[in-house]
């Protein structure tokens, strides 16, 4: 892509009318278009009261026209910026008019994508902005304002450059092949991959929970037939939503609400009851649960308090592979008395009396942010895809490790590779142009 050639506008203010409305224009043609507009001259980074004009001359609107010569400016180009009044027709005339002075309709994102290419931001900054404009509570836009600031692209950094001391280390050791790894310095080299392999786990643990600030966390309901999965939903959503009746597996597809619990968002799927046998429909409506299963963060595990260990075995194996575990006893209501010898991992409640369920509001908003409820200092938000990206590294760095028990010291040192350009897709800085593409055309207009 050429960014420096060709100009671009959008309206940058939100659709629709509006006190006051604003286009931004970017690249080299930016001020001669302003001028063209009916613009006085204008002085850097000055406010200047104008009165935009058609080609016959007549006042489209007045307002305020600030220019920012490149490079200081979002885009890294020069950028001109006019505030109107926030009419969707007289906005889309001024577009209209810089079009016709030169200008192209920005695509989704451009301007976020210029300031990358123009290394005003990396690339998780430049996803944090729009994570920021869509954050949904003050705590996910605190998140992301914060990786916008760039505290997750500096921990990303560190670790990056943690990988590549080591492996100049490790390739300064290959020169000495003959001689074994412990006379030059393998202690060492094992320590810090110690030390980077904690790095990454914990970067990773950090960034996973700034993904589920952004996505907000999936749930799934499983249990057997009939030990209240649908009434639970019903509960927790305050609705009528899912269908409850007496016959043992009547949830035969999946439903899903979503739900707020401080600010957090939880995403629940009620799903057929898991049991052996049933019919062709129900069979089907097992399979999409556990289909659910592969990429659910959190598996809400409803048994009859009455008789827990009934379901267990059905829903052993389909919740294995699931990150996060929340077990329930429902019906308690049923029973004479709580027993004695409460698993404090068992949270009891009452799907039909509400018994139980500030507790389970607790557990869950506790699983949601992946500590304490209160937001972690320094917390950021983060992408399902940085979140892969450091896996990747840490699966590298394991088998650099690996690598290194058997003096393989290339092989570990191209696995260090590997590891630091896993890391180096977070920030962009060796990202593919497709994905480079698939981010910024998620955008809105005008960012
Ligand atoms: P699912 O198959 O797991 O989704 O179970 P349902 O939510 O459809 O509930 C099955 C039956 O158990 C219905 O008759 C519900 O009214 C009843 N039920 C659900 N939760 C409770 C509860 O906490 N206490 C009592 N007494 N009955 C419940
Ligand atoms: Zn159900």
């Amino acid at each position: 892509m050429n960014a420096a050639t060709d100009t671009i506008v959008a309206i940058a203010t939100a659709p629709g009318a509006g006190g006051v409305g604003m286009l931004r224009v970017s690249g080299p043609q930016a001020l001669r278009i302003a001028v063209d507009l009916g613009c006085p001259q204008l002085q850097p980074r000055h406010a200047h009261y104008a009165r935009f004009r058609d080609a016959a001359g007549e006042v489209l609107d007045d307002g305020i026209a600030l220019y920012f010569p490149n490079p200081r400016s979002f885009t890294g180009e020069d950028v001109v910026e006019l505030q109107g009044h926030g009419s969707p027709v007289v906005l889309q005339q001024l577009v209209g008019r810089c079009i016709a002075l030169g200008a192209r309709q920005a695509r989704p994102g451009e301007f976020s994508e210029r300031a990358f290419l123009n290394g005003k931001l990396d690339l998780a900054q430049a996803e944090a902005i729009a994570d920021l404009i869509a954050a949904s509570d003050t705590r996910a836009a605190r998140a992301a304002r914060r990786s916008l600031d760039g505290v997750f692209s500096r921990r990303v950094e560190d670790a990056g450059e943690q990988l590549v001391r080591l492996r100049i280390h490790v390739e300064a050791a290959i020169d000495f092949a003959d001689e074994p790894l412990d006379t030059l310095g393998g202690d060492q080299v094992r320590q810090g991959l110690g030390e980077v392999q904690l790095a990454l786990a914990t970067l990773r643990d950090d960034a996973e929970r700034g993904r589920r600030l952004r996505d907000g966390l999936h749930a799934v309901l499983v249990g057997p037939p009939n030990a209240g999965k649908s009434s639970l939903l019903n509960a927790l959503a305050g609705s009528e939503r899912a269908i409850v009746t007496d016959i043992a597996g009547t949830t035969r597809d999946t439903l899903r609400e979503t739900i707020r619990i401080d600010g957090l968002e939880l995403t629940l799927v009620d799903t057929a009851g898991l049991r052996d046998g049933g019919d062709a429909i129900e069979r089907e409506g097992m399979r999409r649960a556990r289909a659910e299963m592969q990429r659910t963060d959190l598996a809400i595990i409803v048994l009859d308090a009455r008789d827990p260990q009934a379901g267990h075995a059905a829903v052993a194996d389909a919740i294995a592979e699931v990150p996060l575990q929340l077990w329930i006893h429902n019906k308690s209501d049923l029973l004479e008395a709580l027993p004695a010898d409460i698993d404090a991992n068992v949270v009891h409640v009452s799907a039909a009396t509400g018994q139980g369920l500030d507790r389970l509001h607790t557990r869950l908003r506790e699983l949601a942010s992946g500590s304490a409820g209160d937001s972690v200092e320094g917390e950021f938000s983060a992408r399902a895809r940085h979140v892969e990206a450091i896996t990747l590294a840490i699966g590298h760095a394991e088998r650099a490790e690996a690598e290194l028990v058997h003096e393989h010291l290339e092989l570990a040192a191209e696995e260090l590779r590997l590891a630091h350009e896993a890391l180096g897709e977070i920030t962009g800085r060796m990202s593919a142009d497709d994905l480079l593409g698939r981010i910024f055309s998620s955008f809105c207009i005008g960012k």
